[in-house]
This record gives C-alpha cells, sequence and structure tokens, in this order.
C-alpha cells in the first residue's frame, strides 16, 4: 500500500486496509500477524549495513525497538489517517505526547499551552519540562485566541493545545493558533484524542505534529495502552524516530499494535455511532429538569458551536453535565446507574460515567477545580455504541435515585 492509495481511497476504506498487505511468500494472512520476535536474521554480513540502515519499506527488520512489522503496519495506518507522511505508535498516549514535547524543547525554551488540558499532561509539562528541565512553561485559556497571540513569543518553541478538552469540552481554534505559531517559529502539537481522525484532523488545519491516546477511539475496545505521533515534518520526525528507538524506546509493544490495527478497522463505523448516541444523550440531558448545565459541542447552546462547525465534521462521544444538587446527589446518580460503568477512560465501545472532581480530577485542589469549572456535581460521560433506548433508560434510573428533596430548585 502506497502513498497513491492515500489520495485514491476515502478514509473508510484506509481504516480497514491501509499499510496492511498480504504477502503469499509469508503465508498470505490478510491481517497483518502479531510477530513476536525482538530480533530478526540477516540475510549476510553487510559492512555498510548499519542499525539505521533497515528499511521497514522493504520489509528489512533488525531489532524490534526499532522497527516491528506489526507496529510498522499500525504507524503508516495511523499516518495516513492523519493525513500525515510519518506515523510512531508508542506505549502509551503518555508515552507519545513526552516524546513529543522532548523533541522540540531544550531548557530555557519558551512553551505555551492550553490551561485546559488532560490532567496528565498538565503535570508532565511542569513537574518534568518545567521543574526538571528548567522549560518556561505558560498556561493560557486557548478558548480565547487573543490569549494565546499574547503568550506566544519569539523564543517560544512550543504550542500544544488538546481540542475538545476534558471533561468541559472547551474548543480552541486550531486554524487561528496554527497561523501564530507559525509566526513565532513554534512548533504546534494538538492532542487529537477526544474526536479521533475521523472527525478531526489537526495537520489540515495547520498543526505540525498530532497526538493520540491510542487507548481511547483509536483502540476503541478498552482492552490496550497506547498512543501516537503523527506529522508531516521530516526534521522533527527524524528527532521523534531517534527518541522513541534510541533514546527512550518507548514504542508500542507487537501484541497492543495488533490491537490497535484490529481496532481502527471499525472507527468510522464506531464514531458515527458513539456521535449519534452523544447528540441523543445530550439533548435528552439538556431538556431534564434535574441538570443545570450540558457541555457537548453539538449542542447550539455550546458556546463553540460554530467553531465545532469550521474545525470539525462531528462531535464525538465524550460530554459531561451538571447535576442540580449536592455530592450526595451525584453518587446517588452515579451509584444506580447499570447500564453505564462507572470508570475512568473514555472512547470505548462500552458506555463509562464518573465524577471529575471525586476521580480524575480527584489531586486538584478543590479551589482549583472549581475554578476551571469542575464542581462537585460535574458528570463526564463517555458514550458508547450501545442501543441508545437502554442508556436514556439508564438515565432515567440515576435521576430516580436523587434525593426527591432537592427535585425543584
Ligand atoms: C487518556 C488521555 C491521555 C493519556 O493517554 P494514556 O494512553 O492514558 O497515557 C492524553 N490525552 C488525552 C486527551 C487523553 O484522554
Amino acid at each position: 500500500m502506497g502513498s497513491e492509495d492515500s489520495e485514491r481511497q476515502q478514509f473508510d476504506t484506509r481504516a480497514v486496509t491501509f499499510g496492511e498487505k498480504a504477502d503469499a511468500a509469508a503465508g498470505g494472512d490478510v491481517v497483518s500477524p502479531i510477530h513476536l520476535s525482538s530480533t530478526f536474521a540477516l540475510p549476510g554480513l553487510d559492512p555498510d549495513f548499519g542499525l539505521e540502515d533497515a528499511d521497514p519499506e522493504k520489509g528489512e527488520w533488525l531489532y524490534g525497538r526499532l522497527s516491528n512489522p506489526t507496529r510498522h503496519a499500525l504507524e503508516k495506518r495511523l499516518a495516513s489517517l492523519e493525513g500525515g507522511e510519518h506515523g510512531f505508535a508508542f506505549a502509551s498516549g503518555t508515552a507519545a505526547i513526552a516524546t513529543a514535547a522532548m523533541a522540540v524543547v531544550e531548557p530555557g525554551d519558551h512553551v505555551v499551552a492550553f490551561d485546559d488540558l488532560y490532567a496528565g499532561t498538565k503535570r508532565l509539562f511542569e513537574r518534568v519540562l518545567r521543574d526538571r528541565f528548567g522549560v518556561d512553561v505558560e498556561f493560557v485559556d486557548a478558548t480565547d485566541l487573543g490569549a494565546v497571540a499574547g503568550a506566544v513569543r519569539e523564543d517560544t518553541a512550543l504550542v500544544w493545545m488538546e481540542t475538545p478538552t476534558n471533561p468541559l469540552l472547551r474548543l480552541c481554534d486550531v486554524r487561528g493558533i496554527a497561523a501564530i505559531a507559525d509566526a513565532a517559529g513554534a512548533v504546534f502539537g494538538v492532542d487529537n484524542t477526544f474526536l479521533s481522525p475521523f472527525f478531526q484532523n489537526p495537520l489540515a488545519l495547520g498543526a505540525d505534529v498530532v497526538a493520540h491516546s491510542a487507548t481511547k477511539y483509536l483502540n476503541g475496545h478498552s482492552d490496550s495502552l497506547g498512543g501516537a505521533l503523527v506529522t508531516n515534518d521530516d526534521a522533527l520526525a527524524e528527532e521523534i524516530a531517534f527518541l522513541q528507538q534510541v533514546g527512550f524506546g518507548n514504542q508500542m509493544a507487537p501484541f497492543d499494535a495488533y490491537l490497535v490495527l484490529r481496532g481502527v478497522k471499525t472507527l468510522p463505523v464506531r464514531m458515527r455511532q458513539h456521535a449519534a448516541n452523544a447528540q441523543r444523550v445530550a439533548e435528552y440531558l439538556d431538556d431534564h429538569d434535574r441538570v443545570r448545565a450540558v457541555h457537548y459541542p453539538g449542542l447550539a447552546s455550546h458556546p463553540q458551536h460554530d467553531l465545532a462547525a469550521e474545525q470539525t465534521t462531528g462531535h464525538g462521544g465524550i460530554l459531561s453535565f451538571e447535576l442540580d444538587g449536592e455530592f450526595a446527589d451525584a453518587k446517588a446518580f452515579l451509584e444506580a446507574l447499570t447500564d453505564f460503568t462507572l470508570a475512568v477512560s473514555v472512547g470505548g465501545v462500552e458506555s463509562l460515567v464518573e465524577l471529575p472532581a471525586g476521580m480524575t480530577h480527584e489531586p486538584l485542589p478543590k479551589a482549583e477545580r472549581e475554578a476551571v469549572g469542575i464542581t462537585d456535581t460535574l458528570v463526564r460521560m463517555s458514550v458508547g455504541v450501545e442501543h441508545v433506548d437502554d442508556l436514556l433508560a439508564d438515565l432515567d434510573r440515576g435521576f430516580a435515585a436523587m434525593p426527591e428533596s432537592r427535585a425543584v430548585n
């Protein structure tokens, strides 16, 4: 499968087959086998053939940390889906993001990042980049393009964004930020985990590198951890490859690569169903008198609904909402649900629900949580692909379990 296929075929087709080619000589497997071998036999001794000369494109393999046929098939697939030349698969989304950052910044550099980043990424930027390596990290409210423009300086090396964010589904203007980063000569990275390449392609909007937690929608079945980076920048790709294969050795394992390669085949089918279900759930919640606010870019009431229409082709499966009541009401609601599982993580086929104030964002002090809008009754849902009527009936069970005394407010 070459780049001709990438141009000729639609996204849905590439999701199924791109990067996998049946090889009759090797048994003719239609799907990429899981190559567990850590090392590969060489055809002979060639003193001119060094470690970095093995070309996976020619079926040349040397050692599993450098490259592996299963991982390579996935890296090609993901690059194609994000519209990039170079794809890299990592042991986790965190490994991917850390590698992208370390491929760009040096001590003393300036970094501008969204103040609403995934909590783990924020801690990575604070505790590793800033506290250990002396990188000047500045967090801004990136929903405001002016705030980003005001923060980016001549010595800004990296601009790191995520859209929509977790758990409040805030957006940032990827095209607008790309222009600001470009003018400053900064590398612009976007974490595209929440929408997946099916609904949003940051490279096409001007980003230099796109990151994913493959643990979420790319795999889609909550049974592996993984991460990915895709870029069209050859120099950046070279540095990322060096860190992945030599500097850190944080590449994705063959078994996980197989699972993501398998999962991603149904990405378009799943994303359509996730988004349709989430839209119905959001509208249902929006009409409910025990709900104070619903955060979902697919609702016309979302403050950035128009921006979503400009830069995405759909709104994904994740939403959050604020219950009318207190922590005890939220607890009663969550514990009465039977079809939504109480668990962190997002992006799997099964519906999950969590309370950020008590789970994912619990490490943040209450005042800091509330300052970013995470109240004690804010509920986050990852809406799965089940029948939506069952999900709505489950929500009814949750509302019925909330103490009656607060039913009218
Ligand atoms: C889960 C997640 C991460 C971290 O990915 P891991 O695979 O858990 O390391 C990063 N960004 C976003 C938006 C996520 O949802």
